[in-house]
């Protein structure tokens, strides 16, 4: 096939304890997912419809540091658990939805706090304040044969040093399963997607030179430095 000029490469995550590379479909995310985070937003939660949106699967940026982004004077962190699907469907049924996954990872969605507030405030859409470049850093995948599924995994995440974030994975509002076949639902979830499953109460701000580390129970870490705006 010929194309008018070099097609996108695709987007891969390396697996840990394995030579693998994970090709990513979709990057999918739960808003309002922990109520003490909805509540220092001062958000209501609607525990029917809950909130999805998404970002680019180039995105995600595998481990490492991240560019201040532009258009913005409040980029604010979220620590995330992030699923990564092994297999897709629609309308999956709870019972099942667990077995679709591959593995685990911890993530941030960063954010344009800034932009945010504004599309609220207007009624419109997120993808300026949410979908940018960069905004996904992503820990290694860890896979569900290594590590099993979460009961009450501990979130976290440091910044210089110092512990901004900590949650637990079983005070979710929707929980894993729930989260997989809700999307299901909306969206013909494939092998490759990737699920960002919302962020415990602390979030923050980022300034140019902060170090960051996120940790998901011990075994996935995710390391890194805001760098200056390309
Ligand atoms: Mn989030």
């Amino acid at each position: 096939m010929s194309t008018p000029f070099t097609a996108p490469a695709p987007v891969y995550l390396p697996v840990a304890q394995t030579p693998l590379s994970f090709p990513v479909h979709r990057v999918y995310c739960i808003g309002r997912n922990y109520l003490e985070h909805a509540k220092e937003m001062g958000s209501v939660v609607d525990r029917e419809r809950p909130i999805f949106f998404m970002k680019p699967a180039d995105a995600l940026q595998p481990n490492g540091d991240v560019p201040y982004p532009p258009a913005t004077q409040n980029l604010h962190y979220e620590v995330e658990m992030v699923v990564a699907l092994k297999q897709g469907g629609h309308d999956i049924p709870c019972e099942q939805a667990l077995d679709c996954i591959y593995a685990y990872a911890v993530g941030l969605d960063l954010t344009r706090r800034d932009l945010q507030a504004a599309a609220k405030q207007g009624g419109l859409p997120w993808d300026a304040a949410k979908s940018f470049d960069h905004s996904a850093p992503l820990s290694t995948l860890h896979k569900v044969s290594d590590i099993g599924h979460p009961d009450a995994w501990m979130l976290s995440l440091t910044v210089n040093g110092e512990s901004r974030q900590q949650g637990r994975t079983d005070a979710m509002i929707h929980n894993v399963a729930s989260i997989i076949h809700k999307l299901s639902l909306l969206w013909l979830l494939q092998p490759g997607d990737v699920i960002f499953t919302g962020t415990p109460a602390g979030v923050g701000a980022l300034q140019v030179g902060d170090q960051f580390r996120a940790e998901l129970e011990g075994f996935a870490v995710l390391e890194g430095r805001i760098l200056p705006s390309i």
